[in-house]
């Protein structure tokens, strides 16, 4: 089974388990790139992010965006 959001979600993982997502006033959380350099607004009830991912690419959920619901729980990840 072909599984877009794959890739995005094993780098939303990493960036939980890297501590990059930081909760901020509900819903939005602040979500640091692997590299700290950027850090990206994500609304993560509207599922909303100022990442170019999200601006230009047309993804429904970045990979911010499943960062932030993942650490909220609102997104339980599949058991393997
Ligand atoms: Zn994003």
């Amino acid at each position: 089974m072909i599984n877009n959001n794959f890739p995005r979600m094993e780098k939303a993982i990493k960036l939980v388990e890297n501590n990059n997502v930081i909760l901020m006033l509900y819903p939005t959380a602040i979500v640091h790139s692997i590299d700290g350099l950027k850090q990206y607004k994500v609304d993560f009830v509207n599922e909303c992010c100022d990442c170019e991912d999200k601006q230009f690419n047309g993804v429904s959920r970045c990979k911010h965006i499943f960062a932030a619901q993942i650490k909220t729980g609102m997104y339980r990840l599949p058991r393997a």
